[in-house]
């Protein structure tokens, strides 16, 4: 397994991460428990920031937090300056809750609904990313009720076909985000929200996609979205325009298939993809806005299980069960992803069998990874599975009525619980029995 940021082997053997001993973590606060390294975080914020920095272009960094979203998360992306997106009044409940500054929350999503949008407009919230005419017709009369105006980027679909699983592949035109280009319906949005009240335009979107390992999709998206952005300065008199958001999707390295550029070498292409398209346009340039989620958080995040029951196919396959699986990583089985792992508690050991690592959920797709090399296993073993960072807490599960596990951030040799673990009763606290049902249970015991 491929050790990111802080994680090493230590003096017993064993994986640490944080400076902090992750058998240690395993026993303090049980598995499965998912472990970040907050110092990784932090240094890949910065990253970005700097490279953006080092273009000499207006910029801003919004961490998406669908990759995973807690209250401390929200903290730390506040303490570093970024802003952040939200998809959800879920997510923006979360940001608004840790005191996120508002005015540096951007709102996504393909349906926000007349709630979420109520809710986005109390709370004072900096943009909008507009995905559809139904929306921009709501915001527009919601925000004109209120007396205000949203300010909006609109979401495009710019027609470019990135590399990646077809699942988070989102910037071609058989997509449910965004306006056309091919189709004329993002030049007629743009049209559009510039006669709606309540709304002004201050900028195109674009997202590519997700997992993105070269630079093309970016440069060709800025300069698609880059004529349009000039149409609409000098033939619909767009004058509040100023903003290019190209999205995320940067890629990271699960595995050594996996070949992820630097943040800077993502950065220093867009940016001058960004130059050259705009002194081709005779534009001032735009301020630049990216939306990594998955590389700041992906690499961060280790899941510690502990190995259970073993089932030994002579000749087939070794199954060897933890205690999770696809309900807090439902992601080998929704996109075929595939992870590293290693024995925490014998790190140093050598690797002398290729096993299976099945989940504990009733789906045979539970399967966490196939064909991983690891010392001889036994039950009791402590199971690291690296680069769990985005998207498997926040696509965390209760199937089979399964608890989520605990989320710690680990640095400096301290391990801070950020999201406690859930109990069962936890895992029934929404459940009501209607008073004729009670009834029932009631005479029976
Ligand atoms: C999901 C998403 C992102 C983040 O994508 P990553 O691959 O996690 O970097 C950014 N922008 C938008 C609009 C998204 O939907």
């Amino acid at each position: 397994m491929y050790l990111h940021g802080t994680s090493r082997i230590n003096e017993q053997g064993h994986l640490e991460i944080g400076g902090v001993d992750t058998t240690e973590l395993a026993a303090k606060f049980g598995t499965p428990l998912y472990v970040f390294d907050e110092q990784l975080m932090r240094e890949t914020m910065r990253a970005y920031k700097s490279a953006l920095e080092a273009t000499g272009l207006r910029h801003e960094v919004a961490y998406a937090s669908k990759a995973f979203c807690t209250l401390a998360m929200c903290r730390i992306v506040a303490e570093e300056g970024l802003a952040l997106d939200v998809v959800s009044g879920g997510e923006l409940h979360t940001a608004l809750k840790a005191n996120f500054p508002p005015e540096r929350i951007h709102f996504h999503g393909n349906n926000k609904t007349p709630d979420e949008i109520e809710q986005a407009l109390n709370a004072g919230i900096g943009a909008f990313v507009v995905d559809n005419f139904h929306e921009l017709e709501l915001l527009g009369a919601l925000a004109a009720e209120k007396g205000v105006v949203a300010d909006i980027l609109l979401r495009l679909s710019p027609g470019v076909e990135v590399h990646t699983h077809e699942y988070i592949s989102t910037g071609q035109i058989d997509s449910k985000f965004g306006f056309d280009l091919q189709n004329g319906s993002a030049q007629r949005a743009i049209q559009e929200s510039l006669k709606t009240k309540g709304v002004r335009l201050i900028g195109l979107h674009s997202h590519i996609g997700s997992q993105i390992f070269e630079t093309e999709g970016f440069k060709h998206a800025v300069e698609i979205v880059g004529d349009l952005y000039a149409k609409a300065i000098h033939e619909w008199g767009a004058s509040d325009l100023s903003v290019l958001n190209v999205g995320g999707g940067f890629g990271i390295r699960y595995t050594e298939e996996d070949a992820p550029l630097l943040a800077h070498q993502y950065i220093e292409a867009i940016g001058t993809a960004v130059k050259s398209t705009f002194d081709r346009l005779g534009l001032p340039y735009p301020e630049i806005v990216i939306e990594p989620g998955r590389s700041i958080v992906g690499n961060a995040g280790t899941t510690l299980y502990t190995i259970g029951s073993i089932k030994d196919i002579p000749g087939v396959r070794k199954y060897v069960s933890v205690n999770g699986g696809m309900s807090d990583n439902p992601r080998p089985a929704l996109y075929q992803a595939v992870y590293e792992a290693m024995l925490a508690n014998r790190a140093r050991e050598e690797e002398t069998e290729v096993v299976s690592i099945a989940g504990k959920a009733c789906e045979s797709g539970d399967m966490l990874i196939w064909d991983v090399k690891l010392p001889s296993v036994k039950a009791g073993d402590v199971l690291a599975v690296s680069c769990t960072g985005a998207y498997n807490y926040s696509m965390a599960s209760n199937y089979n009525r399964i608890a989520r596990p605990a989320v710690v951030f680990v640095q400096n040799g301290q391990a801070d619980v950020v999201v406690k673990r859930e109990s069962f009763d936890d895992v029934v606290s929404l459940d009501v029995v209607p008073a004729r049902l009670l009834d029932g249970v009631l005479s029976q015991s």
